[in-house]
């Protein structure tokens, strides 16, 4: 059952025998719940949320789930600095979730989260209220701009795009990179860890090199790094550079952006002051900004702290947090990660709504990176919980043994599975 705002306020209209049109409307958890009184609501349908929905229905098709997000169509993060590299598409990265509802009968409202209530239970959308027995959240990453002197959270993106969220801003950053002089220099900047894909910039540094090597074979790409090393995989990495963007590649550790200046063009770190023709700043982040609302941020105002098993908010009661919002470290903010917790979660929240026993979980981890269009090189582990943490089986993973064109022909396959589960 797929529902957009007008059949959404149609439904809620029903429930309550109140014209709704054009009217905010909050409606009571009573006139909301489901006949059964068992219903969870999930909000974001992208990595995590649309694989914790349709596995709770796949367990337990007596529970009734409503999978709630902003947007009709997700764009994967994973694989979109292959689209600036120039040899994927956005389209390739694009899915929709009517087969959610189709096959598993997961209920679909498009609208904008906008406040969770918590003590009620309820979820506020700009079309009205939804009650909820359990909630999972998962609402992926938003930016901590405010560190940053001089950004514009409106303005900055689009004068020196982040493209950490897949869609219009990889688009920007790859004409960008078209439009630049060869001969140009392009700056990108890796916040502190956590963020969103460990390996990620630096898969970005060499998407971006292999653009120019083809393309602007005089221009460079200076790295400003805030961490004090690579952050995954760095060998590899390292050897990748050497191997195919010799001369191309400035990397710098330990400078953290302080400051950028849209009309200069620069980026500043307190020492240095840099220009970049093409300027890709990613910003710190912290737990998509809807997690803040509903109270179930720690205390380092970033992240989510939950049960290592259930994923349930220790904050919060009933509240769960799955994916890049939510603490899980050693897991990596990966979409094979989000999709790994949204299954442990989905198996303990059935569980719980049984009455029965949470199932300890194994989790898996796989993280692809592409050095060219044909090598790639991975990161791998597998989890599990021990007194309270989540911690990598020992001897269970690892990096891969060289720049690999096998790799690169798997992680094809990995995200063309990833995407099939999560819309199909
Ligand atoms: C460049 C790049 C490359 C990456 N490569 C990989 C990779 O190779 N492998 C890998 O495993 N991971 C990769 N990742 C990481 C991966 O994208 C994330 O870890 C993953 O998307 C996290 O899933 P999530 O469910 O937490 O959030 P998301 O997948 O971002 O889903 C969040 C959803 O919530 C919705 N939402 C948020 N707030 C609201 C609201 N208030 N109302 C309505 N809807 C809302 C959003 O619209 C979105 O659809 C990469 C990331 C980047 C940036």
């Amino acid at each position: 059952m797929t529902m957009n705002r007008r059949s959404f306020m149609k439904l809620m209209g029903a429930a309550t025998g109140v014209s709704l049109a054009g009217v905010p409307y909050i409606s009571s958890a009573a006139e909301m719940m489901s006949k059964t009184g068992r219903r969870v609501v999930v909000v974001g349908a992208g990595f995590g949320g649309s694989i914790v929905a349709k596995y709770i229905r796949m367990t337990d098709p007596t529970i009734e789930v409503v999978l709630i997000d902003r947007d009709k169509k997700f764009i994967a993060c994973p694989f979109s600095n292959l689209v600036i590299g120039g040899f994927r598409t956005l389209e390739e990265n694009t899915i929709t979730h009517d087969k959610l509802a189709t096959n598993y009968g997961v209920k679909l409202v498009y609208d904008e989260v906008t406040a969770i209530d918590t003590a009620a239970k309820k979820v506020v959308v700009t079309g009205g209220t939804i009650a909820y027995d359990r909630l999972v959240l998962s609402p992926g990453i938003d930016f901590r701009f405010d560190e940053i002197e001089g950004y514009d959270p409106v303005k900055t993106p689009e004068i020196m795009p982040h493209a950490w969220k897949a869609g219009p801003q990889t688009l920007l950053l790859k004409k960008q990179l078209e439009s630049m002089k060869d001969g140009g220099t392009v700056v990108l900047t890796v916040p502190p860890t956590p963020f969103r894909c460990p390996p990620g910039p630096y898969e970005r540094i060499n998407m971006i090199a292999f653009y120019l090597k083809n393309h602007k074979p005089k221009s460079k790409i200076v790295a400003w790094d805030a961490n004090e090393d690579i952050v995954s995989k760095p060998k590899l990495f390292r050897k990748g550079w050497a191997k195919h963007y010799e001369g191309m590649i400035e990397y710098h550790n330990g400078h953290k952006l302080a400051k950028v200046d849209t009309t200069a063009m620069t980026v500043d770190n307190g020492v240095e002051t840099l220009h970049g023709d093409v300027i890709n700043v990613i910003p710190p982040q912290k737990a998509g900004a809807i997690a803040h609302k509903a109270g179930v941020v720690g205390e380092d105002k970033k992240w989510c702290p939950v049960n290592q098993i259930s994923f349930e908010s220790t904050l919060v009661k009933d509240v769960h947090v799955i994916g890049d919002a939510c603490s899980a470290a050693p897991m990596p903010k990966s979409g094979y990660a989000a999709n790994s917790q949204a299954k442990v979660c989905a198996l303990n929240v059935v569980q719980l709504m049984n009455g029965k026993d949470l199932i300890p979980p194994s989790h898996v981890n796989v993280c692809y990176s592409y050095i060219t269009d044909k090598e790639a090189v991975t990161v791998s582990a597998v989890y599990k919980e021990a007194g309270g943490k989540t911690i990598a089986v020992p001897n269970s993973g690892g990096v891969s043994p060289d720049l690999s064109e096998l790799e690169a022909i798997y992680g094809k396959s990995w995200i063309k599975n990833i995407l099939a589960e999560m819309s199909s």
